[in-house]
This record gives structure tokens, sequence and C-alpha cells, in this order.
């Protein structure tokens, strides 16, 4: 099948109807004040539409929807071959309608087109499925008690659940909590970041289309200190399931502190280590990834491998093939097919990250490449490729997270050195070493407090696996049926079978 070309994309975006109302009970709706905010398409900086500004009177209403259908158990006690046949269907409308879910994805934060299609669609679709298939996969426990007594261990749905999520995969990191907290029965109220509202809005039509009652699934766009703060200080809601920087996941345990001590699950930033042995098997293959690690999705990933810690042997020979990548990963319009790297998602990002690209060159990094805006024509917001070397953990390039295009080298000479400074943050999300020594491979993945290791290799995922932080990466997992944890309550039920 012949794939769309640019000018096909540009004439599907012109004629493109977005969503712009919150949807609550199954019904599009505007916010209760009528108030609405502007959403701009960063390749351009031109208008895309007027979004509805939802504020506390709008959780309420989405809140009590979700409560009512959570109670009366139109899905909670839905019998789970349907419920897994709803949520297979919704996985397949996702993959029906990829073209309009990944150009929507695309024009709302300026990713690749060609990225937006075969990993936040695809994976998102997957992501669904595969919980769908969990359901009536998955059984409780009877505990190993005295011959007279009988005890039932159950998972039960924890009830309204408050899914606040970011703007770098607005529908997969969505889908992440979709997946396990629809399966397991909850309702969700879903507050997409106001950067990046449109494809929850859609998404939860289509979920409507594939038979989920209504109620079960509502979406409110609108900001954080307003609807996403009532959110997450309800005290109707059971549990909030927040994706999202480190300072705000801080202030959802506020919030639950502050009112029903209700369950935060969080996954937060990251500043992640790569390390490259001078032993490295393949240097070309540990660039490639490097580059991509960093480069990939605009740097705008939790994951991102943002601090590249190199043997002092192989820095300049890794230095050159990252930058010879970057150059041929050049900025483009992500409506081509053919563009790697797209549009930051907004002039405040692109702000923020020209800010920590002047920090790194006035702290006295080296900048191999890269380092300016590009493509200022088109009114977008552009960064090329960066690459810093010379960077040590007391510049503020190699300690916080910049969430941009924007690579940080920092040179060591033995492991220990190494370990230590790959933990030397207050992140733990994940982390890579490079090497053909086993022993140290095994030693410095046991020694790396993250999440995730990956040994000769970068961003390798699976819907199979859990994803999440040590440290002030956060807390709990996402994906994998350890994500199943954060949506259930365990309850015993003791029997007493003596008479
Ligand atoms: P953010 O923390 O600014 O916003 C995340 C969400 O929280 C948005 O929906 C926002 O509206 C909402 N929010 C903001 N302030 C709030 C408040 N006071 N009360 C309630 N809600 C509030 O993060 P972002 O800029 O959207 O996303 C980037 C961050 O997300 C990065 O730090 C990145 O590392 C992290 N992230 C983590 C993962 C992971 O799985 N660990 C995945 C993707 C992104």
């Amino acid at each position: 099948m012949a794939h769309p070309s640019t000018q096909t994309w540009h004439d599907r975006a012109r004629s493109l109807s977005l969503r712009t109302r919150a949807f609550i009970d199954g019904q599009q709706v505007d916010a209760a004040s009528g108030r609405v905010f502007d959403s701009v398409n960063p390749a351009t900086g031109a208008l895309l539409a007027r979004v509805a500004h939802c504020d506390r009177e709008d959780v309420d209403r989405a809140v009590a929807s979700a409560r009512r259908a959570f109670e009366d158990g139109r899905w909670s006690r839905m019998a789970p071959a349907a419920r897994k046949k709803v949520l297979l269907r919704f996985a397949d409308l996702l993959r029906e309608n990829s073209d309009e879910l990944a150009l929507i994805e695309s024009l709302d934060v300026g990713k690749p087109i060609t990225d937006a299609i075969n990993v936040d669609v695809s994976s998102s679709a997957r992501c669904i499925q595969w919980f769908a298939e969990t359901i009536d996969k998955t059984y409780d426990e009877v505990a190993p008690t005295p011959h007279d007594q009988l005890a039932l261990i159950t998972r039960e749905p924890v009830g309204v659940v408050g899914a606040i999520v970011p703007w770098n995969f607005p529908m997969l990191m969505a889908s992440w909590k979709l997946g396990p907290a629809l399966a397991t029965g909850n309702s969700v109220v879903l507050k997409p970041s106001e950067k990046s509202p449109f494809s929850a809005l859609r998404i939860a039509e289509l979920a409507l289309e594939a038979g989920l009652p209504e109620g079960v699934l509502n979406v409110l766009p609108g900001f954080g200190d307003t609807a996403g703060k009532a959110l997450a200080l309800h005290m109707d809601v059971d549990c909030i399931a927040f994706t999202g920087s480190t300072r705000v996941g801080r202030m959802m345990l506020e919030y639950s502190g502050q009112s029903n001590m209700k369950r935060v699950w969080l996954e937060c930033g990251g500043k992640s280590p790569n390390i490259v042995m001078g032993d490295v098997a393949d240097l070309d293959k540990a660039a490639t990834a490097a580059a991509y690690g960093i480069f990939y999705n605009q740097g705008e990933m939790c994951s991102a491998a943002s601090r590249l810690l190199v043997h002092e042997s192989v820095r300049e020979p890794l230095l050159e093939r990252i930058a010879a990548i970057a150059a041929q990963m050049q900025p483009g319009d992500p409506l081509d097919p053919a563009t790697k790297l797209g549009a930051i998602v907004d002039d405040t990002q692109l702000a923020t990250v020209m800010r920590y690209i002047d920090a790194g060159r006035g702290e006295g990094a080296r900048v191999v490449t890269g380092g300016q805006r590009s493509r200022q024509e088109t009114g977008g917001y552009f960064v090329q490729p960066t690459v810093f070397d010379g960077v040590t953990m007391d510049m503020t390039i190699g300690r916080e997270e910049i969430f941009g295009p924007v690579l940080s080298a920092i040179s060591f000479t033995d492991v220990d050195e190494a370990v230590r400074i790959a933990n030397q943050t207050m992140y733990g999300l994940v982390s890579a070493v490079w090497t053909r020594d086993i022993t140290t491979a095994h030693r410095v993945a046991r020694s790396l407090r993250a999440g995730t290791v990956y040994v000769n290799c970068y961003d390798a995922d699976d819907i199979t696996v859990p994803f999440g932080g040590f440290k002030q990466s956060g807390n709990g997992r996402d994906k994998s049926l350890h994500a199943l944890d954060k949506y259930t309550e365990l309850k015993t039920t003791w029997i007493d079978l003596s008479a």
C-alpha cells in the first residue's frame, strides 16, 4: 500500500475536524464557565483550535458521572468476557483510525508523522489490546488456612481513577493508564496536558463507539493548576495515576494528604545515564543508540539518554559518530514522512531548551554540534540536535532534565567512577551500559539505581515489561501485569467452615 505523501498529509490536516469540547457522561460539552483556551500547531505557530477550558465545576461533573457509572456496576460488574470484548473493539478502532489519530498527534505536539503512526498509535492500540486480554486470564487467590476456615484474597477495582498525563506521548501515556484501569473495572477521569488535548478527546469518542458505557471514561481538557489540581484534590477520586514532571509529582502527594489519602502513582522525570565503556563491542551501534536515545521525539522523552557517560579512550570517535548522525537528523516538517526530528511542543518549552543550551555554553561545556534554533521561517519551534562535550555534574546541563534534543557528554576513566556519576542524580528512571565484558555488564547493572537497565542497547520496549522509576522518578509501574496493582485493592474474605 502506498504511504500518503507530505502533500496528502497537509491536505488531510486542512480538512481535519478536531474535537474541542470536554467529554463528560458520554457527551461532548462546553466547559461550565464557557471559557476556552488556544491550542497552537508547534510546527507553524498557527492556531489549531480553541478548546474547552475545564475547571473545578467540570471536574465535579465528571467525577460524579464516573462515580455513578462505577457504583451502578455498568462496567465494574460487567462480565469479564463482555468487558474484554469492548476493550478489544476499542483497540481495533484505534488501529482503524490510525491515520487520523497520528495526524492529530503530529499537529498537536509537532512529532514526526511516521513516528506517530508507528509508535504512538500502534503502541497505544497494543496496550489496550494487551490489557483487554488479561481480563479473563487473571485469577484471584485462596490462602493456605486451616481446614475449618476459608480465606479468599480478591482484587477489586479501586473506584474512580483520575489520570493526569503529559504532552510528549499524549495518547500513549493515556493508554498506559486506561488499559489497566479499565481492564480492572474502574471508571476514569482523564486530564490530558493543556499542550495536547486533542487525541484524548477523540479516543474517548472511539471508546464509546466500542461499547464502553457512558460515564466510564470522561476527558477534561484544561490546565494543571485548575482542572488538574481540582481532580487531584477531589474527595471522591480514589486514585491519581500521574505521568509528568517530578515537580508536579510532588504536588500530587501533597494533594492526596490534603484531601482523602487517595492512592498516588507517579511516573516522573529522568536524567538517564548511558554508559559506554572502553571495551564497547560495536561503536557504531552505540553511537546510533546514543543519538536516537536523545534525539528521538525531539528529546522530549522521560527516558531520554540525556547523559552520555563515555570512557575517555572512546570519547572522540564516539562523539564524532554521534555528530554525524545528528547531521542526518536535522529538524523537518513533521508531516513529511521522511522527517526524523519534528518541532518542540510550544514556545515555552522552546525557550526552556534554549536557556539550557545557553547555560551549557556559559558554564564551560563545548558545543560539538547544533546549539541553534532552525526553520524559524516556518513560524515553528525547531531546535537542532545538540551535543555538548566536557560536561561535569556541577553544570546545570549535567544535572537537570532538559526535555529537548540536547546531549551532555561526561567522560570517565574507570568503572567505579562511571557508576558513581550515573547514580549522582535524584532520578532513577532508566540507564544503560555498553561493554563486551559480561562481568562488568552484570556488576554495573546491579549497581545502577534505576527502574530499567539496558545492556548493549537503549530503549528496547514491550508492553510485557514494567516501566517506572526508582527515587524521584516516581513509584509504581506502568505496563505489564504489575500495572494492575495500581488500579486494584486487595480484599480478604474470611469464611468460617467450622459449623
Ligand atoms: P508537567 O508535570 O508539567 O505536567 C503533567 C500533567 O500534570 C499535565 O497534564 C499538567 O496539566 C498537569 N499539572 C501541572 N500542574 C499541575 C498541578 N498543580 N496540579 C495538577 N496537575 C497539574 O509535565 P509535562 O511538561 O507535561 O511532561 C514532561 C514531564 O513528564 C517530564 O518531566 C518527563 O520526564 C515526564 N514524563 C515521565 C514519563 C514516565 O513514564 N516516567 C513519561 C512521559 C513523561
